[in-house]
């Protein structure tokens, strides 16, 4: 068998010894002696179909079967073929059509894969004749188990073929369209090849197989299945099977099939279901589901557990929130909304592992074969009789298969069992020991007020489980409006239960109805009096003695109920894991009200449509900014006043949305007012600036004439003349630091003496200023600058007398 899948593709090249066996199956060196035999096999084989007699099949031996498949089936312990496989194997290598229905898990499987391997064989099929044979499965889950089954019992064929689903590599498969001939598909990918793969071609196509027939012909798959069945060759072989086979003519016709066989061991059996799978139901109140799964799962540590949800989200919200609770065994979840390489993932971790409890919704209803599971919980009622079966179909499977079923039922939805006991399905109905059942309400509560993601799933689950309902065909069993729906988002976890909006548009739209018309002759009538009824029945329990006798008796038939038995095996540990949840529960209550209280102070975010919708209902001026001075008076924004007629015109037009072209016409025409605007500005900035600076040039010119005040930073900067104070100083030998007048300058000079400078440099003394003015002394209490005197004294000398000064000066520097 040739594969052409990735992942198969990587195994055989890690084990070379798989690869050398594969190239042996590819060489063709005896081809013309194996090609003579192998006519004559074929010719006795076909020779033989028309004797196949069912009820002398004992093992796969006593079919006309090649060698190869007969290896294939030996090698994987398949010795006795089952009903299906007794009565459907024959029909089909026959060439007929055939229509099989068969109890879940009785081998229809190989029903139609020996066929297929036949057929082709018999045609001496070669890669080079492209796809022979199609295999439609409605999930990837069951196309994958399909393809594995394939590749175990084709082994010792020299087929290739192809797993074609969902989210795989697209472009892989592409490419590799024309080299397969056995294609396992789910219609959707299937389609895509055909619309879009230049190398797709079925025009040769022999054999075409729909497992869960029923499924793939469905309003779900309707216009993909119908655009499929278009592309295929008339001249063709058609199976069907399915546990619950479609009858309909319609969907016969749609396949072009006139007069299949109908294959169904099972039709005159007691029962549609397995006779080893053990089912019950049980009726509970909404948000006590919850509770009874939990301690259900904390009863069955030691099993192999499948629980049937509504929704994908109900599905992640309960694994989320189980895993966060740890109840000791592993937890899984799958649904469709998941990336293919986990659910392959899943998938694979399921069909492995022993004690293990899958989420799943009705993804995993139908037609996988998850080994050794003990028991199928469906918590939420199932749609119809079909997918009852389907889902409980996934324990008690195979020959020795053993199960057990536990259906979840809400007191109205209690009628849906007589449909099931009308289908010949042995259900029975248990009581659970209310002692047993822990619902670890507060934890899960505080779980939520501490992680807002799971709140967020908590209430996407809410939702979509009743949108679910809402949806649902069968308006006897699923009533959105008897539903408690804020128990049941307590139960969640949920304490402010999250708005139904499509409850509330739908109510809205058919009290508008109801206003706008007064017959009632429509569906919103219906549904209101269902609603009505609804109430009737709730309060009739309440103040009719008879609807309380009713009640009462209903409450004696629970206890004459048989139990049903949790196996309680909790041992000390888990015990200790009890405890634990209990020490918190303070904690969760306390939580738990804060977060009441702050979820009520929140209101709910809101979208923009809903602020802008909100504004245009009160009529409010939004993005107004208004400017008081400090009299409280307002500053008008001029750039927010229209001056324009036709703006005005245009503002006050209380028109819904905005006429482009208008608005262009109005922007220009302002543009004209605020060019102006924007030239009046300018001039009165210029204007402004002038007139600061004529202020300024005053303000010099005063200065100037007072030459004490003028301050340091504005004056001349005379810092390049001698020490005045220290020429007087020195000259009169007067060293007095007392003295009034020098008393800041004597400071500064210790300063200046302290230091290694130059007497240029301290003659030099461009510092001084800032000296003084960092000693915080006002500029008004330094004394009036001696500068005037020296130029006094020096105009006074002459050239003789200047000379001796310096002389003198000189020689007091250096008694110094
Ligand atoms: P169905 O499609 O009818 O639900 P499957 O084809 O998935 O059932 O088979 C159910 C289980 O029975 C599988 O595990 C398969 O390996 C096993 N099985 C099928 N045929 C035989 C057989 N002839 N002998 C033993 N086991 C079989
Ligand atoms: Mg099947």
């Amino acid at each position: 068998m040739l594969e052409k899948r990735n992942f198969t593709m990587k195994q055989e090249e890690k084990d070379p010894k798989a690869q050398r066996g594969r190239k042996k199956v590819l060489l063709y060196k005896p081809r013309k002696k194996k090609s003579f035999e192998e006519d004559a096999a074929i010719k006795y084989l076909q020779g033989q179909y028309e004797k196949i007699n069912p009820d002398d099949i004992r093992t796969f031996k006593d079919f006309p079967l090649s060698q190869k498949t007969l290896n294939g089936l030996k090698a994987n312990n398949y010795v006795t073929p089952t009903e299906i496989q007794k009565q459907a194997i024959g029909y089909a290598l026959q060439g007929k059509d055939i229509l099989g229905a068969a109890k879940t898990g009785s081998g229809k499987t190989l029903a139609f894969l020996i066929p297929i391997l036949e057929n082709l064989f018999c045609k001496k099929w070669t890669r080079l004749d492209g796809v022979g044979a199609l295999v439609i499965s409605p999930t990837r889950e069951l196309a994958y188990q399909i393809y594995e089954t394939l590749r175990k019992i084709g082994h010792f064929h020299d087929f290739s073929a192809g797993l074609i689903i969902g989210g795989q590599n697209l472009k892989f498969e592409r490419k590799r369209m024309d080299q397969i001939n056995i294609l396992i598909c789910t219609p959707g990918r299937l389609l895509q090849h055909m619309d879009e793969n230049p190398l797709f071609d079925c025009s040769h196509l022999q054999i075409v197989v729909l497992d869960e027939a029923d499924r793939c012909l469905d309003m779900g798959f309707e216009t993909t299945m119908n655009a499929i069945i278009e592309n295929l060759p008339p001249q063709r072989q058609t199976l069907l099977f399915s546990a619950t086979q479609t009858k309909s003519v319609k969907d016969l016709a749609r396949l072009s099939l006139s007069f299949p066989t109908y294959v169904a061991p099972h039709e005159q059996a007691a029962t549609v279901t397995p006779e080893a799978l053990q089912q019950s139901y049980i009726t509970c109140e909404i948000d006590e589901k919850i509770g009874i799964l939990w301690s259900f799962i904390r009863n069955h540590l030691k099993q192999k557990v499948l629980v049937f949800m509504a929704t994908c989200k109900q599905v992640k919200y309960t694994y989320d929130l189980f895993c966060k609770l740890r109840p000791g065994v592993s937890l899984l979840a799958l649904y469709g909304t998941l990336h293919q390489e986990k659910r392959e993932k899943i998938y694979n971790e399921f069909c492995r592992k022993s004690n293990v409890v899958l989420f799943a919704t009705d993804l995993a209803s139908r037609g996988l074969d998850f080994p050794r599971v003990n028991w199928v919980i469906q918590m939420d009622c199932p749609e119809d009789v079909e997918t009852y079966i389907h889902r409980a179909g996934r324990t008690a499977r195979g020959v020795l298969g053993k199960g057990e079923g536990l259906l979840m039922l809400l007191p109205h939805e209690e009628k849906f069992v007589e449909s099931l006991k009308n289908s010949k399905i042995p259900i029975n109905k248990i009581a659970i020991d209310p002692s047993k059942v822990v619902a670890p309400q507060l934890k899960i509560e505080a779980l939520l007020s501490d992680n807002t993601e799971l709140k967020q799933t908590a209430q996407r689950a809410f939702v979509c489980y009743l949108k679910s309902i809402f949806l649902m065909k069968n308006k006897d069993i699923f009533k959105v409006q008897l539903l408690d729906t804020d128990a049941y988002a307590r139960s969640l976890g949920l304490i402010v239960p999250p708005r139904i909006r499509f409850l509330e548009k739908y109510h809205r739209q058919n009290q508008y109805k109801i206003d706008q018309e007064s017959q009632g002759s429509n569906i919103i009538d219906k549904l209101k009096a269902r609603d009505d009824d609804g109430a009737e029945t709730d309060q009739s329990i309440e103040e009719n003695p008879e609807g309380k006798k009713q009640q009462k008796k209903e409450i004696i038939k629970k206890k004459a109920l048989p139990k049903f038995d949790f196996h309680n095996n909790i041992d000390s540990d888990e015990d200790d894991f009890l405890q634990v949840k209990t020490k918190n529960i303070q904690v969760a209550e306390e939580v738990s009200t804060a977060e009441e209280t702050i979820s009520r102070k929140k209101s709910k975010p809101l979208t923009k449509t809903a602020v802008a919708k909100k504004i245009l209902k009160k009529k409010l001026k939004v993005n107004t900014k208004v400017t008081f001075n400090e009299e409280g008076q307002i500053i008008e924004d001029e750039k927010r006043n229209v001056r324009s007629d036709i703006a005005k015109q245009f503002a006050n037009e209380d028109i819904g949305g905005i006429d482009i072209e208008k608005a262009k016409e109005v922007l220009q025409e302002e543009d004209k007012f605020d060019k102006i605007r924007f030239r009046q500005r300018i001039k009165a900035k210029h204007k402004e600036e002038k007139r600061k600076l004529k202020n300024k040039k005053k303000d010099e010119e005063g200065e100037k004439d007072d030459f004490g005040s003028q301050s340091e930073s504005d004056g001349p900067d005379l810092s390049w003349l001698p020490d005045p104070d220290k020429i007087y100083s020195n000259e009169d030998g007067n060293n007095d630091k007392s003295s009034d007048a020098g008393s800041s300058r004597n400071e500064d000079d210790t300063d200046l003496d302290q230091g290694s400078y130059s007497e240029e440099e301290k003659y030099h003394r461009p510092q001084k200023r800032k000296l003084v003015e960092s000693k915080g002394i006002p500029q008004e209490s330094i004394a009036p600058r001696k500068v005037k005197k020296i130029q006094d004294i020096s105009a006074s000398l002459s050239v003789s007398e200047v000379e001796a000064l310096a002389m003198h000066l000189l020689k007091s520097k250096k008694t110094l």
